[in-house]
Order: structure tokens, then sequence, then C-alpha cells
């Protein structure tokens, strides 16, 4: 089945800048796919696109919106909530009953290697940390599509290539969608299956690779 579909899309910003022009994508369910291309190229209008922030000017977006979560690359965690009133924000906002919010976001926190950290504010932890709070925040609400747009970029090599190799453990633990955003090749390339190479001016895709690398 197809969890993420463009056909034809294009966007035209008010001022008359043309962002996107023909954009045909599928993504099929459990695909992890990432876009990479030179700034300017259109990534984050696409991201804006597919998370519904941001009407597109013409084609269709084909996305199941109920089960999708996003993350940019600031992780926003709230200053005046603890990691756990963090985690359990999205929840609370969609009535998830007290008990298995926190049953919910200790298991979550437990997957990113917070457990230990839930009473701290947001302030007390490394970007690293924060990141991972704000990936649990998102996955405590079970998405089937995971879009991301540079969500390491503001990370040092270090902290961006662990949380590199954790994701890829969660997505073959969990198995969503992933639609990932970067202009790192290296981050493409071990996160995908599939990468899709995008021009600029206006942004369009240039190139699609499949990525076929031997099991660990
Ligand atoms: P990327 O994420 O690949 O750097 P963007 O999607 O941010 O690319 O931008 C694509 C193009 O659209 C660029 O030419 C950019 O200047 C333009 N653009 C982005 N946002 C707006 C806006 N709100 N109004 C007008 N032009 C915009
Ligand atoms: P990461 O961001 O991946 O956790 P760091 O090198 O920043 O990596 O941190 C390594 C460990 O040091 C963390 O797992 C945590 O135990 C501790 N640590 C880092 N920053 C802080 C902080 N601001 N307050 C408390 N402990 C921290």
């Amino acid at each position: 089945p197809v969890a993420l579909r463009f056909e034809d899309l294009s966007m035209t910003y008010p001022d008359g800048t043309e962002a996107l022009t023909g954009i045909d994508l599928s993504i099929a369910a459990g695909e992890f796919v990432s876009i990479i291309g030179p700034s300017g190229c259109g990534k984050s209008t696409l991201a804006r696109i597919a998370s519904g922030l941001l009407p597109q000017t013409g084609g269709l977006v084909r996305i199941d919106r109920d089960h999708l979560a996003f993350t940019f690359q600031e992780a926003t965690l709230l200053p005046w909530r603890r990691v756990l009133g963090n985690v359990e924000l999205m929840m609370e906002l969609r009535g998830v009953p007290a008990a298995e919010r926190k049953r919910k976001a200790l298991e979550q926190l437990d997957l990113v290697g917070l457990t230990g950290f839930e009473d701290r504010f947001p302030r007390a932890l490394s970007g690293g940390m924060k990141m991972r709070a704000s990936l649990a925040r998102s996955f405590a609400l079970d998405p089937t599509v995971f879009l991301f747009d540079e969500p390491f970029g503001a990370l040092d090599e270090i902290n961006r290539e662990r949380l590199i190799e954790e994701l890829s453990a969660l997505h073959r633990a969990k198995g969503f969608t992933g639609f990932f955003i970067t202009h790192s090749i290296p981050e493409a390339v071990y996160l995908s299956s599939r990468v899709v190479v995008m021009g600029a001016r206006p942004g369009r895709i240039a190139a699609e690779y499949a990525i076929d690398l031997p099991q660990p």
C-alpha cells in the first residue's frame, strides 16, 4: 500500500516564487525515503505541504494526516514542562487518560535512552537528549508516517551519528514510513531504501536512487 503520494505537485508562493514543479513521488508503507538537494530547491516547502501546514497551489497530496508525526530541526520542547510532561503533551491534546499517558511516555523514553531523565527540565538536557525527547513525544502517538525535516542539523557530529543509528534501529523495530529531508548524503544513504535528489529553480525531482546496503 502507498503511504504518501505526490501527484504533479507544484507550489508558487504569493510573491510569484516557483518553489516546486511537477513533483511525482510515491512512498510505500514501511519505506524510508530521503530527499536531498541544495538549499532553495524546495525541500522545506515539500515538508510543509506534506504535513498540511501549507496548501499546495497545484497537484495532489495523498497522506493519512491522522497518523502523521513530524520533527523539525529545533527540538521544540516546552521549557516549563519536564521531560515526561513534554512527552505526554500530544497525548494530552488527544484526550488519552492520565495513567495510559504516563505508561506510554515512559515506554517511549526508554526506547530513546532517556530513562532516568523524566523529571529534568529541557534546559538541563544536551542537544542530543532534547532531540531524543522530541522523538519520544512523536512516537507516543504511534505514527504510521514520520516526516523529518533536517532533524539533526543542529547537532554535533558525534550526536548526529548516534541518533542516525538509533533512528535506523527504531525504523526497523517499528516499521513506520519515513520521509526524511536532509542535505547530508551520508545520512540519506545510511537511513534510506531510496534517495530522491532534487534540483532547484524551480524545485523538481532530478534523480532517484535505490539504496541496497549489505545487511550488517
Ligand atoms: P529548501 O528547504 O530546499 O532550502 P525552501 O522550500 O525553503 O527550500 O525554498 C524553496 C524556494 O521557495 C526558494 O527559492 C525560497 O526562497 C522560496 N520560498 C520559501 N518560502 C517562501 C515564502 N514564504 N515566500 C516566497 N518564497 C519562498
Ligand atoms: P547525548 O546528547 O547523546 O546524550 P552527551 O555527550 O551530550 O550525549 O551526553 C552524554 C551523557 O552525559 C548523557 O547521556 C547524560 O547522561 C549526560 N549529560 C549530558 N548533558 C547533560 C546535562 N546537561 N545534564 C545532565 N546530564 C547530561
